[in-house]
């Protein structure tokens, strides 16, 4: 098959017998699940049993890139991992989700591509540290014992330097480590996969890079480029175009102090974008106060930053940098990493734990000396720092107190740290997607990841993500909309752009509606597509995706709100501090059970369980897989 916009080859590697191959891809596994996340799970659908150990050799490690990817389309950069993830995310610490980690690149996609590949598939186990180097069509298992030990930057660096041109996928310390809570990073500068880098650690898989040199043919050249002209004008057009509007953080009065947000601009080196990318949302930093002035800071997210120096009261901006610096040089999630720090601080404050519950440390607000050692503590799985590694559910059996409930715990689903506190921020798809995401925590950016938009913006985005009148009708009130029932078409939507390989941070501005997409997707591979069709496919991927998990033992038990998330707090100054709607309406218990009922009913799946009806996975051709859970006590 002559494929345009795709590779057009699959990769295997098996890292204990050193068996590498490679095979052509099928054209209908190609048109039914388009590429990227799609294709990955449905070969990873075949190829992990049910019920296997994260850190098991048997566990595959996939990474897909869509047939976008690596073309001039705006944006179109995004990979995939995909594996069992390995942070517990139940109690019990039983249960483990089949995850997709995203996450953009500056050249690994691209290469990727260019070298004839759409997906690579790691299996086994190595006995030694190795990297994997690509050329083209020959692939080698290489020794990684000088890169064992180096920092992700260092790692790439050296990769990169040794292989000019290449694209790299590598882990710090903390995946050697195999702590869950490590991720990893593509060409230093995007993260991808926490709870997955630890898999390629369990392999001894320091690193991945690849080069190619062929290029991404094109079905119609003239037509793509008409298209993406188009695109890049409406970006033109957004107001955050070229601005750094992500430094508008408000932290109040107190903490405005210490992190104004001009600091974002006074310690700004240069802001850089992945391949393909106009809106450039990557920066890089150097620390120009205190301690720690003149290291440097790489990051997609400054606004980290301010949120979490706050949170651990680190009044010299310069210390908050500099943990999130830090965090990244070992690969692991700074966000948990700096929530887990807070509570344990708390903890201590309160004497529910000594000095000795932390190894000596003598935890304290503001003192980023002890943080930073927490921090290496966690690379290292050393201590209370191996609890930290292993997840919350590992950190609360160890302290005693559940962070899920605690006044001075985290927001936290399937053992995974949300981004925000649902309190602070409207519910919306966004907020409500960390509660039903099979990978827990992880939140989307559809339009309504930023306040105040009105119904009828809202509405005009669902007609532009194909959604058809009757599909429509009841999502929307004449001044509200209903949150459960967007969530199913935000999702959909999150698994075609994740399928293609388009950035998905382009759909929170109102970019890439489903016609153009469908537009594009034609004009890169020649397959025929109607909007209709690309929305559907969109809904089979995301309901895959589910079914996988399902096997896995989860199931509506598992779809909670953050304990956190339902307490009220009462504000001296602000009042009442609680979960409201996107309009402010004050939520109770009752409407999200309702939110959860009426998403699963508008996905079409059992109520009880939030398992796809046959007629459902029928009417998406994926009737034949089968999505029986396993036993409770198998797992
Ligand atoms: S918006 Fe940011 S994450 Fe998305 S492609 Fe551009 S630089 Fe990468």
């Amino acid at each position: 098959m002559n494929y345009y916009g795709y590779g057009g080859n699959i990769l295997y590697v098996n890292l204990t017998t050193g068996i590498v191959k490679s095979e052509v891809l099928n054209e209908t596994l190609a048109r039914k699940y388009i590429g990227g996340c799609g294709i990955g799970l449905r070969l990873l659908y075949d190829l992990l049993k049910p019920g296997i150990a994260p850190h098991s050799p048997e566990n595959p490690i996939i990474i897909s890139a869509g047939p976008l990817v690596g073309t001039l389309v705006p944006g179109s950069n995004k990979i995939q991992m995909l594996t069992k993830f390995a942070i517990p995310a139940n109690k019990e610490q039983t249960k483990y989700y089949v995850g997709i980690g995203s996450g953009g690149s500056n050249r690994f996609g691209l290469m990727m591509k260019s070298a004839g590949y759409d997906q690579i598939v790691v299996t086994g186990s190595a006995n030694k540290p190795v990297y994997l180097k690509i050329m083209n069509d020959h692939v080698e298992i290489c020794s990684a014992a000088d890169l064992w030990g180096r920092d992700i930057y260092e790692t790439t660096d050296e990769l990169m330097k040794r292989y000019l041109g290449c694209g790299v996928i590598a882990i710090g310390r903390g995946g050697e480590s195999m702590a869950p809570l490590s991720l990893a990073f593509v060409d230093a500068r995007n993260t991808i996969g926490k709870g997955a880098a630890s898999v390629m650690g369990s392999k001894n898989l320091k690193a991945i890079s690849v080069y190619g040199d062929r290029g991404v043919k094109v079905w119609d050249p003239k037509l793509l480029m008409k298209l993406s002209i188009d695109i890049n004008e409406t970006i033109r057009q957004i107001p955050y175009f070229n601005k750094p509007g992500i430094a508008n953080w408000s932290l109040g009065k107190k903490w405005a102090v210490h992190y104004p947000p001009k600091i974002w601009k006074e310690t700004l080196l240069n802001s850089k974008g992945c391949s393909s990318c106009t809106l450039t949302c990557k920066s890089f930093h150097k620390i120009n106060t205190g301690a720690f002035s003149g290291n440097t800071l790489s990051t997609g997210v400054f606004m980290l930053v301010p949120i979490y120096g706050r949170r651990l009261e680190l009044k010299d901006y310069g210390e908050s940098m500099e943990l999130l610096a830090t965090a990244n040089r070992l690969g692991i999630d700074f966000s948990s990493m700096a929530g887990m720090t807070k509570f344990l601080i708390r903890l201590k404050e309160r004497g529910i734990l000594t000095t000795k519950d932390t190894d000596g440390l003598d935890l304290r607000l503001g003192d980023i000396q002890s943080c930073l050692k927490l921090a290496h503590k966690i690379a290292n799985r050393d201590g209370i720092g191996d609890s930290m590694a292993q997840g919350w559910h590992a950190l609360a059996s160890r302290v005693g107190v559940d962070p899920n409930t605690d006044p001075d715990g985290d927001g936290i689903v399937k053992g995974t740290s949300t981004l925000y506190d649902g309190r602070f921020t409207p519910m919306d798809p966004t907020r409500f997607m960390c509660v039903v995401n099979p990978r827990g925590g992880m939140h989307s950016h559809p339009i309504t990841y930023y306040p105040g938009r009105s119904v009828s913006v809202i509405r005009e985005f669902c007609q532009g993500m194909g959604l058809s009148e009757e599909e429509i009708e009841p999502v929307f009130n004449a001044d509200d909309f209903n949150c459960g029932r967007l969530e199913r078409h935000c999702e959909d939507g999150e698994a075609i752009w994740f399928s293609l390989g388009v950035c998905s941070k382009y759909v929170m501005y109102g970019i890439y509606n489903i016609s153009p997409l469908s537009a594009l997707y034609t004009a890169v591979t020649g397959f025929q597509i109607t909007p209709e069709e690309l929305k559907k496919a969109g809904e089979r991927i995301w309901n895959l995706y589910k079914i996988i998990n399902i096997r896995e033992g989860f199931g509506r038990e598992d779809d909670a709100f953050p304990g956190l998330w339902v307490k009220t707090i009462d504000e001296p100054i602000k009042g009442e501090i609680r979960l409201r709607d996107y309009f402010g309406k004050p939520l109770q218990h009752k409407d999200l059970e309702k939110m959860l009922d009426d998403y699963y009913d508008e996905r079409g799946w059992n109520s009880s369980e939030g398992i796809p009806s046959e007629e459902k996975r029928k009417a998406l051709g994926l009737d034949g897989l089968d999505s029986n859970r396993i036993p409770k006590q198998a797992l």
